[in-house]
């Protein structure tokens, strides 16, 4: 019954709308019944809730019966985030369906994500159907919104619908189009099973679900199964599907998008990507193409507060990738921090998200450390290593060369603020390429400029500079070009006459003096103050360029005495001075880094 299914994503720039629309999409097919309903409700993690934000796909099944047609079809829809970190999620939802609606926010435009994720589903061929949403706020701008879509798709005037999340307006139309521009699903019933996974996540009770598309065949819960890439075998628990809870189903066929318990504990076993078939099938059955490997563009260290906290961390770990397959680490030994793990994240937000995690989901103290990008040493002796932590630099004498990553920026804004824009990516290193104009016949033309910049440049508040730089109108978005020279060195920062490792970062030379300066004193407004001086200082390789200190904490120990008696309370001091040095020399001279710390070093300008 390939021709009763129609699998789709909901793609869109950050806060267009997408999981409202899913939301009104689950009402109106009476997936979900008012009493159920609450607002985003595809954004199940605590955090994406408190937040706003999505940061996992959510796939979820629903029944329509289109109205003239008189045929019931099977919806498979996949809810994804719209921030530049979470794009993989985006780019294996998309793997995984026919078609995509594609959401634009009529008060903001077409933005950076708009583009970025429509490029992605035109890559894999998909059915685009436009959606200008968002049409009952004041300030929609729905001519102008068309002309940008019809000029970035080419599609007609009645190619696009009008629509809003909030009331519902124009969200029959949008399923309408679903079954009639979607097409189905193609795949072969009766070959053996092939089935894509294309998520993942641990269950406490039921170990690895996977969610899985069927291209071929059937899989249920009775036959046993075979991860083609890993080369295991597992006797599945049960398979079903999302509505958004989890129901139990006979089988998922051919073309559909589903749910696999697999029931297995060992997490390696099943791997995004992977293609699953049966057992019992003797020839060899053709592996799907799978994804391309994630490269990671943002390193830090995490390590448990507590020394003994290493093995609890590594499951965490291991059961966060399963949730999370952009995510990589590797086992970490750092002097100062002890064992942990070097971990690549796809940007700052992501970073994040993976730490919040950790200490929500897994009730972990970590610390992690400044982020760095990835580096590329070329030595004296030839040999070419890549740095993902400013621990790793090799002394300046053995270094021939160093490179950075340099990205492809695109930057959505308004005309009359890329002067603004401008003068903050040339500040910024950015090397401009080209300015394109967003079609429009009223109002205001909008432009997308095309940049080239180091990473590391955009990590540290660019963005938020952006933002304020266009008083909120531009959108950004980037991806890896290539690697190019660079002049780095280490910047370290000591504090009480240690060294902090977890603060140290990797620097342009000729900015060192600079952040080096900013660091301490932003460190010295963020520290709390101690019963002794605390001396904080920047240096490069052990020469000190910049130091601040915080004065000591003084508790008035005379405080209770009342009158005169001078000598007592020259006694009284004299003690206090005493247990000081004391502490100082049991080591109580040690500073605890507080988070902001932390985050007052990374927003170091
Ligand atoms: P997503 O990031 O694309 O998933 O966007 P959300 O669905 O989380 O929505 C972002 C914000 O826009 C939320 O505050 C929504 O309440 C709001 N929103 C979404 N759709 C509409 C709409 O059609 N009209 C109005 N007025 N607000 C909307
Ligand atoms: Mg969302």
């Amino acid at each position: 019954m390939l021709d009763r299914i129609r699998n789709f994503c909901i793609i869109a720039h950050i806060d267009h709308g997408k999981s409202t629309l899913a939301d009104r999409l689950l009402e109106l097919t009476h997936t979900v019944s008012a009493r159920e309903m609450k607002s985003q409700l595809l954004d199940q993690m605590d955090i994406e809730r408190e937040r706003g934000i999505t940061i996992k796909l959510q796939p979820v099944r629903m029944k329509y019966t289109h109205p003239t047609r008189k045929e019931e079809y099977t919806l498979n829809l996949i809810d994804t985030p719209g921030h530049v970190d979470f794009t993989y999620e985006v780019s294996r939802s998309l793997a995984a369906v026919e078609g995509a609606l594609l959401l634009v926010d009529c008060t903001q435009g077409v933005q950076a994500q708009t583009l970025a994720n429509l490029y992605l589903a035109l890559e894999q061929n998909l059915e685009i159907i436009p959606v200008l949403n968002k049409i009952d706020l004041p300030a929609a701008e729905v001519e102008k919104t068309r002309e940008e879509i019809k000029g970035l798709i080419g599609c007609r005037d009645e190619d696009i619908i009008l629509a809003s999340g909030k009331t519902g307006a124009g969200v029959e139309e949008i399923l309408q189009a679903i079954v009639e521009r979607v097409p189905p699903p193609k795949g072969a019933e009766s070959s053996p099973l092939r089935a894509l996974i294309f998520d993942s996540y641990y269950d406490e009770f039921r170990g690895v679900v996977a969610s899985v598309r069927v291209i071929d065949g059937a899989m249920d819960s009775r036959a046993p199964l075979r991860f083609i890439g890993t080369g295991r075998d597992t006797q599945p628990l049960d398979v079903g599907y999302f509505t958004p809870k989890f129901k139990v189903t006979d089988r998922i066929a051919t073309g559909e998008i589903g749910m696999l318990v697999t029931g297995l504990k060992d997490l390696k076993t099943c791997r995004v990507g992977d293609t699953i078939t049966l057992t019992s099938t003797r020839d060899g059955v053709l592996q799907l193409e799978g994804y391309k490997e994630i490269k990671p563009m943002v390193f830090a260290g995490i390590f448990p507060k507590e020394g003994d906290g290493y093995s609890a961390l590594r499951d965490a770990m291991e059961r966060l990738v399963l949730s999370d397959s952009s995510l990589q680490f590797e086992p970490e030994h750092s002097r100062a921090l002890g064992y942990g793990f070097r971990c690549g994240f796809l940007g700052l937000l992501h970073l994040e998200i993976v730490q919040e995690r950790l200490r929500r989901e897994h009730h972990l103290e970590i610390t992690a450390t400044i982020p760095s990008v990835a580096y590329r040493v070329s030595k004296n002796d030839g040999e070419i290593i890549t740095i993902k932590s400013p621990q790793d630099l090799p002394e300046q004498n053995h270094i021939r060369s160093i490179e950075e990553p340099w990205m492809n920026v695109d930057i959505v804004t308004t005309h009359d603020t890329i002067g603004n824009v401008m003068t903050l990516v040339q500040e910024k290193h950015g090397e401009y390429i080209t300015t394109e104009f967003l079609a429009s016949v009223t109002g205001q033309r909008r432009v997308i400029l095309h940049y080239r910049m180091p990473l590391a440049a955009i990590l540290v508040d660019f963005y938020d500079k952006l933002k304020s730089v266009s008083s909120g109108y531009a959108s950004l978005n980037y991806e890896f070009f290539e690697m190019r020279p660079a002049d780095i060195i280490r910047l370290d920062i000591m504090i009480a006459d240690e060294p902090v490792e977890a603060l140290a970062t990797l620097v342009w030379r000729e900015e060192a003096f600079h952040h080096g300066k900013i660091i301490v004193e932003k460190l010295k407004g963020t520290l709390p103050q101690q019963m002794f001086v605390i001396k904080i200082q920047a240096t490069i390789g052990g020469k000190v360029i910049a130091s601040e200190r915080i004065s000591a904490l003084r508790k008035d120990v005379t405080a209770k005495l009342y009158g005169g008696d001078v000598t007592r309370k020259r006694k009284l001091l004299e003690k206090q001075k005493k247990g000081k040095k004391k502490m100082m020399e049991m080591g109580a001279g040690k500073v605890d880094i507080p988070p902001e710390a932390y985050l007052a070093v990374l927003r170091r300008s």
